[in-house]
């Protein structure tokens, strides 16, 4: 045995032994840190990879050794499309499309989009501000939430790990979170942003933003709720359906966000209350002058020509048959022409000693060739020389309301054209059942004449 090769051999073994093992051990918490890390990665939920997103977007400057999880410092959402992140480190991110995607930003952009507030208040009917929300089978103290409407919202939860730094988001009015915008979520809102639109086309119509909330904001309004005999009233309604009057059903069209029709009173309606729909119309007393009215006895007999009238009441019955199904009107009716007026409207009206009907227009003098304008915008549904009424342009308003034009002495329009406000549609005369030169003029709804004095300088959505 070789003693100096002995202790050698001795020392050499135990050496390799201990570099063998730290060799080993090096490998072992290799393998332990990449199995950790790995497995990390594995089990990142959305939520921590969004966090992990936000943190990574604005790097800082120097790698801190202990990096503590950035959180909201504050945030709002302006309206359905945009909105802002403020973080506890400065940085702020931004969306232009409700919080699907958020990009970096300098700065916290001013709030100033006044347009849809008032559409989100009329779609935010309940105010809901939960003091904690449950998240992945967690409840976490609300900082601040915000409801844009009934169904979409945003919260801010207390939480120093990496839920601080997420915008929670429900679209079904805080029954549920999620740290992202899904899919249906997306489907949610984009039917509110629907609505929204809706609100904004029938909301310019009102007279101004109380009145446009009073009436949106209700289940059914009537524009107005007191009327007379021979008025109209423009019903709305919050839900589809149909409002029974007079024994006859008037269905609601669609218009806006909200369903309408007018209702015509008829003129022998007794004063009281009655109900429409979920309102309450008040009819009140109205009396009608009486005219005598002298015809020669030509003229007179006009009026035995039963087929030529009959003839013609089926061209007008066609032709008002059929209404563009909006409103296409965007501001007040104005008088056709400036005039003498020579028979109101509702006069009781006797031809030659005889009860004839009730006068339901406006007669007004004018020399001949005076032009008369369109009362408002719409379509000509009916342009045409007939018998009793001469020269005469029935003007389509939409939803069932026609404008009415006799007696010209020119028409300067054909049946089909499209007519704005003011347009010189004809000139005043006095063809046909007529006396001298005038402009009857009246409204129809429904094919019922009515008060075309409610019209003037104003429009239905003004009523009030
Ligand atoms: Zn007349």
């Amino acid at each position: 045995m070789n003693p100096r090769q002995t202790p050698a051999a001795g020392r050499r073994s135990p050496l390799r032994s201990v570099k063998y093992w730290l060799a080993l051990l090096g490998i072992a918490a290799l393998i332990c840190a990449a199995v950790v890390y790995f497995g990390r990665q594995q089990t990142l939920s959305p939520l921590q990879q969004a966090a992990q997103q936000t943190q990574s977007a604005t790097p800082a400057p120097t790698p801190a050794p202990t990096p503590t999880p950035r959180t909201i410092a504050d945030f709002n959402m302006v309206d359905l499309n945009h909105g802002w992140v403020r973080y506890s480190d400065g940085s702020v991110r931004v969306t232009e499309d409700g919080g699907a995607h958020w990009t970096d930003a300098a700065a916290v952009p001013p709030d100033s989009s006044p347009a849809p507030v008032d559409g989100l208040l009329w779609l935010r009917k309940t105010v809901n501000h939960p003091a904690a929300v449950n998240y992945q089978s967690h409840t976490y103290p609300v900082k601040k939430s915000q409801f844009l409407t009934d169904l979409i919202g945003w919260a801010q939860v207390a939480d120093d790990g990496e839920l601080g730094a997420v915008l929670l988001v429900t679209a079904d009015g805080g029954a549920t979170w999620s740290a992202e915008v899904t899919p249906d979520m997306q489907a949610v809102m984009d039917k509110e942003r629907e609505k929204l639109k809706a609100f904004e086309q029938e909301m310019a119509l009102y007279a101004d933003r109380g009145q446009a909330l009073r009436v949106m904001q209700s289940d059914w309004a009537l524009l107005p709720d007191k009327a007379a005999p021979g008025d109209v009233v423009l019903v709305r309604a919050k839900e589809p359906g149909s409002v029974k009057w007079e024994g006859k059903t008037y269905k609601l069209e669609p218009f806006g966000a909200g369903y309408f029709t007018y209702l015509p009173i008829g003129m022998d309606v007794k004063p009281g209350k009655y109900p429409v729909g979920g309102a309450e119309l008040t009819i009140q007393p109205k009396k009608f002058e009486t005219q005598y009215l002298t015809v020669t006895e030509e003229m007179e007999s006009m009026r035995q020509e039963t087929d030529r009238i009959a003839a013609d009441q089926k061209k007008i019955d066609k032709a008002r048959s059929v209404s563009a199904p909006q409103f296409l009107f965007t501001s007040d009716f104005i008088q056709p022409i400036e005039g003498r007026l020579t028979t109101p409207y509702g006069y009781t009206r006797y031809v030659n000693g005889k009860l004839d009907s009730s006068h339901r227009a406006i007669d007004l003098a004018a020399p001949e060739g005076t032009p008369v304008k369109a009362a408002n915008d719409g379509i000509v549904a009916l342009a045409d020389n007939l018998y009793l009424t001469g020269n005469s342009v029935y003007i389509d308003h939409g939803m069932h309301l026609f404008s009415q034009y006799i007696h010209m002495s020119k028409l300067l329009v054909k049946t089909g054209d499209k007519v704005k406000k003011g347009d010189v549609i004809g000139l005043v005369g006095t063809t046909g059942f007529s006396t001298g030169p005038h402009l009857h003029f009246t409204f129809w709804a429904h094919n019922v004449p009515v008060n075309p004095n409610l019209f003037f300088k104003t429009t239905p959505f003004h009523w009030q």
